[in-house]
């Protein structure tokens, strides 16, 4: 047996690795795992270029639990280590990359995914065991098993192992910060987090387990299967990949059981290599929860969810994996972010989504329509957030019309050619302001419908970006196809009857207009001017900053219709007010504000009496 010092200035690392270098604990089983997985395919290298002969044994990797005994043990059967090799590169590399790790980071306070890089993966185990055993014999002719122990202190032995078939076994003694691990819910569930997809076939059992049994106590042989994918989809050419698999990809990977829209299979070798699948998925009707998940992995080993610092932001709405073995994943997030190799691959990710979408728009409009109402959230977001993308997906950005046809806004103009100069009318709720949607209909034209949270924005982002465009909203000003021309000076009408309907509605900022309307049927209407009414969806949007929408006040107009029975009643009485014209300016001011808005429960209250003493007064005279 030899003893020996681990070569290393500082006095214990240890106690560094175990609280400051991983902020996530499991993630020693990430790396035992990947090491293993390393182990193996180095072993399949030298069988492929004919150095050694082909082993008869599957390659697997073992994971084995003993509760009573509080170890795990990780099992390969890859190339193993010779006594030589575990002193270079347990005792040695991995020390000296602990101390290059120890001088560039001591200060930084990010240390997140910093990982392997240091060469520092295997002493993640300390995190979580008091003491290591590494027991492995090397693939090399006639060399001799090797036995490794440390326990968390500066000090190791080596001596003869007894491991009888190539590879290594690595046997982790829980300590006290190792408890979790504990439990063989938390290792399967971690497994699964981490090595799914990983290249080799991974089982895990628990050696000291009672076996199941049946009802007579016989025992309940129990088929012993991977915990792993070890060839997942995304890996898979394209041209050999069915519809069905990918639906079950993605239930498998999402455990999400709506079915997605479409997807991109992602396949390229240069000048990067990067594989993956993202998903659209179909969106819940709560739109509050519109939140994707994309995996990222390198060589099949999970590295973290909706790493920001490499997929765009808007595409963490998609649900997807991607592995990039090309990823300098294991540095930290800031350098990643700075990263010009990290944001090429970005936007190229980007670039294929908007292809995908230019292409569904072009060549399958019928589907792209289908599709629209849960994709539309997504492609305007990434349109308002990265001005490339924007560029490509603008001209397929598509709207449904009140009519439930769809059109981009090019379209928009041509379908209304003739009627409108350069409006484009927009519904936020098609059922409140359905009056005001169905008199432009009456006239042929019809509003887009922009009832989702993000349309606001996406409209003024439209309107700087196309020339000459107006967005107006249906009940923001009456489309001059709906009025008659009149040269008729109505202006001491209207004040007059101003006076009339502020005393009769007691509303003293009550405005009035006059207006000769087609539709002979409509009394009155409320207008609301654009500008104002975006003023105050601002306001209240804010409105968690400390400003109060009605501190602005609403420009609201009651517009009436001057060739109404109702409204020429009312200019009849339009110097002194009777019982009856009072009653009528009341429920023709409250017709047209229902039209527009709920009422408030007061107003709701006088206008079900005022409406009951009206049929009274039908049913008497
Ligand atoms: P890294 O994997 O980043 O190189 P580690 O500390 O995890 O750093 O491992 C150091 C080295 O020890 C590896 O590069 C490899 O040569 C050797 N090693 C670790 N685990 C195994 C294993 N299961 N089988 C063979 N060699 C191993």
């Amino acid at each position: 047996m030899e003893k020996g010092n681990l070569s290393i200035h500082s006095e214990n690392i240890f106690p560094i690795i175990k609280k400051w270098l991983y902020s996530d604990h499991d993630i020693f089983i990430r790396e035992l795992v990947s090491n293993a997985s390393d182990a193996i395919t180095k072993f399949k290298q030298l069988v492929s270029i004919g150095e050694v002969e082909m082993s008869e044994e599957a390659y697997k990797i073992e994971i084995i639990m003993n509760q009573k005994n509080k170890t795990l043990k990780f099992i390969d059967n890859g190339i193993g280590m010779t006594a030589d090799e575990i002193k270079t590169y347990i005792n040695q590399i991995a020390f000296s990359g602990a101390e290059d790790f120890i001088e560039k980071y001591k200060d930084k306070a990010d240390k997140d995914q910093i990982i392997g890089h240091f060469g520092l993966g295997f002493y993640s185990s300390f995190m979580v065991a008091d003491n290591v055993e590494i027991n492995t014999l090397s693939y090399k002719d006639g060399a001799k098993a090797a036995k490794w122990t440390c326990d968390g202190g500066t000090t190791f032995e080596i001596e003869e192992g007894t491991r009888a078939c190539r590879g290594t076994e690595i046997t982790l003694y829980l300590g006290e910060a190792g408890k979790e691990f504990e439990s063989e819910y938390t290792v399967k569930q971690t497994i699964e987090k981490y090595c799914s997809f990983m290249p080799y076939e991974i089982y895990f059992t628990v050696e000291d387990k009672e076996p199941r049994k049946d009802e007579e106590g016989n025992i309940i042989e129990e088929e012993l299967k991977p915990l792993n994918d070890i060839m997942p989809l995304y890996a898979k050419s394209p041209s050999t990949c069915e519809v069905e698999d990918y639906k079950e990809f993605y239930r498998k990977t999402f455990m999400d059981f709506k079915e997605p829209l479409f997807w991109i299979h992602l396949n390229m070798d240069y000048p990067f290599n990067l594989k993956g699948i993202l998903y659209f998925p179909k969106l819940d009707t709560n739109f509050d929860t519109l939140e994707g998940q994309i995996k990222l992995y390198n060589n099949q080993v999970f590295v973290a969810d909706n790493l920001k610092e490499v997929i765009p932001e808007f595409l963490l709405l998609l649900k997807g994996v991607i592995d990039c073995p090309d990823l300098p994943l294991n540095v930290s997030r800031s350098v990643l972010q700075n990263d010009g190799f990290v944001k090429k691959i970005s936007d190229y990710i980007a670039k294929k989504v908007a292809d995908k979408l230019t292409g569904l728009f072009k060549t399958e409009r019928n589907d792209y329509e289908k599709y629209w109402n849960d994709i539309h959230p997504f492609v305007k977001y990434g349109a308002l957030k990265d001005s490339k993308f924007n560029e490509k997906v603008k001209d397929a950005v598509i709207y449904q019309l009140t009519d439930n046809s769809f059109v981009t806004a090019e379209e928009y103009g041509t379908r209304h050619e003739g009627k409108l100069e350069n409006e484009v009318y927009y519904t936020t709720d098609k059922n409140q302001q359905a009056q005001y949607i169905k008199m432009l209909q009456g006239h042929g034209i019809e509003a887009m419908i922009a009832e989702h949270p993000i349309d606001s924005a996406y409209i003024s982002h439209m309107e700087a970006h196309l020339e000459n465009v107006n967005f107006k909203r249906v009940d923001s000003n009456i489309s001059d196809l709906l009025k008659e021309e009149s040269s008729e000076d109505v202006k001491e009408i209207e004040e007059a009857l101003l006076s009339r309907f502020k005393e009769a509605t007691a509303n003293e900022s009550i405005k009035v207009k006059i207006e000769t309307l087609k539709d002979l049927d409509v009394a009155g209407m409320i207008i609301l001017s654009e500008e104002s009414r975006r003023m105050q969806d601002m306001m209240r949007a804010y409105g968690g900053m400390g400003m109060d929408a009605s501190m602005f006040p609403t420009d609201e107009t009651l517009i009436l219709n001057k060739n109404n029975v109702l409204v020429q009643f009312a200019i009849d009485h339009k110097e002194t007010m009777t019982d009856e014209s009072k009653l009528v300016m009341e429920q023709i001011y409250d017709l047209a504000t229902l039209t527009h808005k709920p009422l408030t429960p007061e107003a709701m209250e006088k206008f079900v009496r005022r409406s009951n003493e009206i049929l009274k007064k039908a049913i008497i005279e």
